[in-house]
């Protein structure tokens, strides 16, 4: 027997979307200079809004704003009177949570379950768990007992957890007494400007947040403005290489959060449904855009076949379709470019020889879907074992002893996060100190907290968004860095049982 289920409260009905949209700029909605663009919806390609794509005179005027703001309003403020907005945008997103996760569902392609159950609730809690501390930012870290703010923060974020992304830019730096300018991606503005509308329901003083919505360019401008103090990004590890050029020499601080491609570790006593369950969530949430997804499946090779037959069945209950279906698993890929670099990432897959399979599914006629894909007979040299392929597709490896485990998840030029699967508490810890990753996830994966401080090793990024050390990344120069370093782990010699 089948059952429908009944509409989910999540309709379109409660989002009301304008055609098109200006900057925000000063509190205000304001025309852009520049030409226009269309943000389409992924899972059709309806075409959502029109938005305006700031030029470099319209950054200049969003960065002036910021200034006068920061200087005469927000940095003046004691932190008892910021931590109030803070306050009040958190309640309002709650408020309108519902709309956000719509809405950030229909640009974005990622299911109701997720915006709903995950992205808006982090960002409300991002927003409570900052506004908490704008009033003890002098005993937050040990090396910043007289804490100032930055400045001007330029903030440029990608298209994979849209509004995620903007709470965890913009409420450490608004805590911490700074201004932002802030671009969205160019796939996926709308949410960011909602956001920019519960800036005014806020009261929030006119210029602490603006919003300049564009592309690539756009975030170049905004990255090599003047007048910046802060440069914040997250996105691909190539661009940020370009930043951390652009602004090398120059006064200004910089962090930045890059790709990964991370082991999740399955040893043969782990809880083999449980580890499943994590597999699966590891690169199939999200569609697998997940700078920290769990993209390189590490099995110890006594239990492969059954991890690998428990796993296909799993994956055949996956489902995928519209969005806003409360049911489903998998939603659609953000754009027709990232799932062209799916495509070529997954022949290249095969042409090196790696098996190839997917669960029978039906994918939607319009739009861009990819169905969840796994290889098997995957080595360390092949490219989909090396690159971030950011989509639902996974590479599974083997291997005998724990230090083969460790040395082949540390095989990489990433080091954002890793999973490790087992019994045994003295397993994880072993494990834990030698991983060179960021965030090292035991018995579980995806896990986000924002008292948890969250970052890379290596070409990952540096510094650290999230908990006691996010507010290193906006207290005065110099610090971030250093506190950057002691969220390293010590690193143990000599090698002991696992
Ligand atoms: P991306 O191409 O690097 O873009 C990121 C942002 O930078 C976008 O807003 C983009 O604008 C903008 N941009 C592009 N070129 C720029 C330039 N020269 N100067 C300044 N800004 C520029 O990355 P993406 O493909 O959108 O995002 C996927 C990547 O983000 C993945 O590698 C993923 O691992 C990483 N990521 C990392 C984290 C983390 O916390 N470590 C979290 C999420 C995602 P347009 O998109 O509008 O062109
Ligand atoms: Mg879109």
């Amino acid at each position: 027997m089948s059952f429908d289920y009944a509409p989910a409260p999540e309709s379109r009905t409660i989002v009301d979307l304008r055609s098109s949209y200006g900057l925000f700029i000063d509190g205000e909605f304001v025309d852009g200079t520049g030409p226009t663009f269309k943000s389409v919806s992924p899972a059709n390609e309806e075409v959502l809004a029109e938005v305006s794509e700031a030029s470099a005179a319209d950054v200049d005027r969003a960065v002036r704003a910021a200034r006068r703001a920061y200087s005469r309003v927000w940095a003046q403020m004691p932190g008892a009177e910021r931590a109030k907005y803070l306050f009040r945008i958190a309640r309002i997103v709650q408020e309108r949570s519902r709309e956000l996760a719509v809405l950030e569902s229909l640009d974005n392609g990622k299911p109701i379950r997720e915006s709903r159950d995950v992205d808006v609730p982090l960002v409300a809690a991002h927003f409570f768990y900052y506004a908490g501390w704008a009033d003890k930012l002098a005993y937050a870290l040990p090396d910043h007992r007289e804490p100032r703010p930055l400045g001007v923060a330029g903030q440029v974020i990608p298209w994979n957890f849209p509004l995620l992304m903007l709470a965890w830019k913009i409420a450490p730096a608004l805590a911490c007494g700074n201004t932002v300018v802030l671009k969205p991606a160019e796939t996926t503005p709308l949410t960011a400007l909602l956001f920019a509308e519960i800036c005014q329901q806020a009261e929030l003083p006119a210029g602490v947040v603006n919003i300049v919505t564009g592309a690539g360019e756009t975030g170049r401008a905004l990255v090599s403005h003047p007048d910046v103090d802060k440069v914040a990004f997250t996105g691909s590890t190539e661009v940020g290489k370009q930043i951390a050029r652009e602004v090398a020499g120059t006064s200004k601080s910089v962090t930045l959060e890059l790709g990964g491609k991370a082991a999740n570790i399955v040893f043969e006593d782990a809880p083999l449904d449980q580890a499943v369950e994590g597999i699966v969530n590891g690169i199939f949430f999200n569609q697998g855009h997940v700078c920290c997804a769990g993209s390189r499946l590490l099995v110890q090779e006594s239990v492969y076949g059954e991890v690998l037959a428990r796993l296909k069945r799993r994956m055949a209950m996956l489902r995928v379709g519209d969005p806003l279906d409360k049911n489903t698993d998998i939603g659609a890929i953000n754009s027709a470019e990232q799932l062209d670099k799916i495509r070529r990432l997954s022949e290249v897959g095969e042409a090196e020889g790696a098996a190839r399979w997917s669960p029978p599914c039906d994918l939607p006629e319009r739009g861009y879907w990819f169905a969840p894909t796994i290889f098997t007979g995957v080595t360390q040299a092949h490219r989909i074992a090396r690159e971030e392929i950011f989509g639902p597709v996974l590479s599974i490896l083997t291997f005998r002893t724990p230090a083969e485990a460790v040395e082949k998840a540390n095989n990489t030029p990433y080091g954002l996060s890793a999973g490790v699967w087992t019994d045994k508490g003295s397993r994880i810890l072993w494990m834990a100190n030698r991983l060179r990753a960021g965030v090292v996830w035991a018995n579980t994966f995806n896990r986000f907290d924002p008292t948890s401080p969250f970052g890379g090793y290596k070409e990952s990024g540096y510094g650290r968004e999230g908990g006691r050390h996010g507010l290193a990344a906006y207290l005065s120069s110099g610090q971030a860095v250093r506190s950057a370093r002691a969220t390293r782990r010590p690193r143990r010699s000599g090698a002991a049982d696992a």
